[in-house]
C-alpha cells in the first residue's frame, strides 16, 4: 500500500515534467540548428520491427519523430553536429509498448484504495480493510478491490458477516479481482436497498444464503445496485487516480493504452490534459457503450486530439469465467444447470453496435463465453453489412472461450482478437474445471486465432491483472506462472514466440487502433515512441522477463519515465 501511495505523489512530478518536455519540442529549428533539438539513442540492440532494418544499434529522434535508425555512425551522421547523445548501454530498445485493453480509472482507483490482491486468506483480506488509509474512502464508503476467493483455502465466496463485525455502520464495498463481483457488508446492502425480497436484476445475481437473505456478494449487473448509491469521487480524487494510473503505466514501459470503456468524466479530464500538453501517454479510448453516457458519445462522434483518440466503443455482452458469469452455449462443467449471463440482450447489443458503426466508431465487445462470442460474430457481421462499415477492424475483447468454428470466422471476417496473455496464466488453475476438456481447446487459443488470420492485439486488462507488460510478454511466451509452472506450459501449443508476443504489444496494438502508419515500428517519420529494457524480449530466455527492468519510456520523443540510476 505504501508503495502505491508513493506512486501517487510521484505521478504529480511526472506530469509536471512531461509538460516541460512537451513545450521544449517545438523550439527546435527556431534559432538553434535542427541538430540541437535532436537526440541520438545508442543501445546494445534496437529492435525496430522494420523489415528493412530489423535490428540496429541507434536511433535519432527529432520533433517527436524517428529521424533515422542504423549504426551509431550512420545515425550520428543523419542527426548532424550538436545532437544530444544518450548511451543506453546494454539495454534493448523496442517500439513503444501498448496495452490494448486496460482501464485507467479502475487502475487509479485501485492504486489509492484498499488493495486485497494476493491475500492468502479471508482473514488477511479483512485485516487489510481495517488498516485502510484515508484515500480509500469515497464519501463515507470504504472502497477496496482485488480479492479472489480462489486464493483462499476454502475457495468459497466471502459474506457480509465478516465485514459487519468491524463495520456495523460504515458501508464497505470490495470489488473482486476480475471486476465482476462485489463483496459488501450489511450497511452497504441497506443503503443500496437490497433485501431478501429484492429480485436479481437482468444480467446479475444477488447471492443468497439458505435463509434467502443476501449473503453480501453481488455478481455482474447486481453490483450496479450499489454503484448507483455510491457517491462519486471528488474532482481532486478523480485527478489523483488518473495521474496515479498514467504514472504506473509509464513505469511499466507502456507508451500507450487502449482504455476499454471510458466514462465521460474521465474522457473530459483527459481531453483537458491533452489540450494542456499534460497527457504523458497515448490513450486510445473506447467510449463506454454500456451506460446512458453512450448517447452523448454517439451524438458527439469520434474525437482526435494530440495524445488522445476516441473512435471506438466498448460494449459488454457477458461476464467473466471466474465468477461463472461468462455466457456459455452449454452448462458450466462445474455448475450443472448454469450457463452464465448475458449483460445485454442480443437484439439490444446489435442495435448499439450498428448505431456506433453508423457514426464511424470501431466496435469493441467484451465476449468471454463461447455463446457470447458466437453472438458477437453474428451481430457484427450483420451490422457491418447493414451499415456498409468497411475496414471497421471491429474487435472482440478477450475472445476467451470460443467454438473452433467461431475462431475461424473471427479471422476470416477481419475482426481483431484483443487478448490478454496473463488472463490465461491467472485462470489456468481453474479454467478447465469451468468448461471441461473439450471446450478448453478453443480457450485462450492464441495460435488458433492467429491461424485464422486474426490480428492479435495484446493487453493486460489492468487492473484485473498488473499493467506490467514484461509479465505479459512472459505469459505469452511461456503460458506458465512466474514459478515456471506447469513446467511444459499450459496448452503450450498455443504459446507465442518472442517475436509474435512483441508484435502483439506493438504493431498489433497499432493496427487495432488504426495507427499502424504512425506507430508500432521504429522507422524514419514514425512517432518516436519506444522503451529501453534491461533484456531483449525476443531472444532472452523467457524466465529473464519477469525480473527485468524498464529503464526508459519515451513518448513522442519525451522521456516520461526513467528508472533510477539510468
Ligand atoms: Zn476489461
Amino acid at each position: 500500500m505504501l508503495r502505491r501511495i508513493g506512486g501517487l505523489f510521484g505521478a504529480v512530478l511526472l506530469l509536471t515534467g512531461v509538460a516541460g518536455c512537451a513545450r521544449r519540442g517545438p523550439e527546435a529549428g527556431q534559432d538553434a540548428s535542427q541538430a540541437a533539438g535532436t537526440t541520438v539513442y545508442v543501445a546494445a540492440r534496437v529492435r525496430t520491427l522494420d523489415a528493412d532494418r530489423p535490428v540496429v544499434t541507434a536511433l535519432a529522434v527529432r520533433e517527436g519523430k524517428v529521424l533515422a535508425t542504423g549504426t551509431k555512425e550512420e545515425v550520428l551522421a543523419a542527426a548532424g553536429e550538436g545532437a544530444r547523445v544518450v548511451d543506453l548501454g546494454d539495454a534493448t530498445v523496442v517500439p513503444g509498448l501498448t496495452d490494448s485493453h486496460g482501464h485507467l480509472a479502475g487502475l487509479g482507483g485501485g492504486l489509492v484504495s484498499v488493495d486485497l490482491e494476493g491475500t492468502p486468506t479471508k482473514a488477511e483480506a479483512v485485516a487489510r480493510v481495517t488498516g485502510a488509509p484515508q484515500t480509500a474512502y469515497q464519501g463515507e464508503w470504504l472502497i477496496g478491490n482485488g480479492w479472489d476467493q480462489n486464493d483462499w483455502p476454502e475457495k468459497a465466496f466471502p459474506s457480509r458477516t465478516e465485514l459487519d463485525a468491524k463495520y456495523p455502520t460504515t458501508p464497505v464495498a470490495l470489488t473482486r479481482v476480475d471486476g465482476h463481483a462485489l463483496w459488501v457488508n450489511s450497511e452497504a446492502l441497506r443503503r443500496a436497498k437490497i433485501g431478501r425480497d429484492t429480485k436479481d436484476p437482468a444480467g446479475g445475481r444477488i447471492l443468497r444464503g439458505p435463509d434467502g437473505e443476501p449473503t453480501g456478494v453481488l455478481v455482474d449487473n447486481a453490483m450496479d445496485l450499489v454503484f448507483a448509491v455510491l457517491p462519486p469521487p471528488s474532482e481532486a480524487q478523480h485527478e489523483a487516480r488518473l495521474r496515479a494510473a498514467l504514472e504506473r503505466c509509464a513505469k511499466a514501459g507502456l507508451t500507450g493504452v487502449h482504455d476499454a470503456g471510458m466514462d465521460l468524466r474521465t474522457f473530459r479530464l483527459l481531453q483537458r490534459w491533452d489540450a494542456e500538453g499534460k497527457l504523458p501517454l497515448r490513450v486510445y479510448a473506447m467510449a463506454d457503450g454500456q451506460t446512458a453516457e453512450r448517447e452523448t458519445y454517439l451524438k458527439d462522434g469520434p474525437f482526435q486530439g494530440k495524445m488522445l483518440t476516441l473512435r471506438a466503443v466498448k460494449l459488454m455482452l457477458d461476464g467473466a469465467l471466474g465468477s461463472r458469469g461468462a455466457a456459455l452455449h452449454k452448462d458450466y462443467s462445474d455448475e450443472p444447470g448454469h450457463k452464465g449471463l448475458l449483460l445485454l440482450s442480443p437484439e439490444e447489443y446489435e442495435r448499439r453496435a450498428a448505431a456506433f458503426m453508423g457514426k464511424g466508431f470501431q466496435v469493441c465487445t467484451h465476449a468471454i463465453g463461447d455463446r457470447a462470442n458466437t453472438l458477437v460474430l453474428d451481430a457484427l457481421t450483420r451490422a457491418a453489412e447493414a451499415t456498409g462499415s468497411k475496414d471497421g477492424r471491429h474487435r472482440v475483447e478477450h475472445a476467451q472461450v470460443m467454438r473452433l468454428e467461431d475462431i475461424d470466422r473471427l479471422g476470416k471476417n477481419g475482426f481483431i482478437a484483443s487478448v490478454q496473455p496473463t488472463h490465461a496464466t491467472s485462470d489456468m488453475p481453474w479454467a478447465e474445471a469451468r468448461v471441461g476438456p473439450e471446450r478448453i481447446r478453443g480457450a485462450y487459443a492464441w495460435q488458433r486465432l492467429k491461424a485464422s488470420g486474426a490480428v492479435l492485439a495484446l493487453g493486460s486488462d489492468f487492473p484485473v491483472e498488473h499493467p506490467d507488460v514484461l509479465g505479459g510478454l512472459y505469459a505469452a511466451r511461456t503460458r506458465q506462472d512466474v514459478q515456471g509452472q506447469p513446467s511444459a506450459g499450459w496448452y503450450a501449443d498455443q504459446r507465442l514466440s518472442g517475436q509474435e508476443a512483441l508484435e502483439g504489444f506493438t504493431v498489433g496494438a497499432a493496427y487495432a487502433s488504426f495507427a499502424e502508419g504512425q506507430r508500432g515500428r521504429l522507422k524514419p517519420g514514425m512517432d518516436a515512441d519506444f522503451v529501453a529494457l534491461s533484456v531483449d524480449p525476443v531472444d532472452a530466455p523467457p524466465a529473464a522477463l519477469p525480473g527485468a527492468q524498464v529503464r526508459l519510456t519515451v513518448v513522442a520523443g519525451a522521456e516520461v519515465y526513467r528508472a533510477p540510476g539510468t
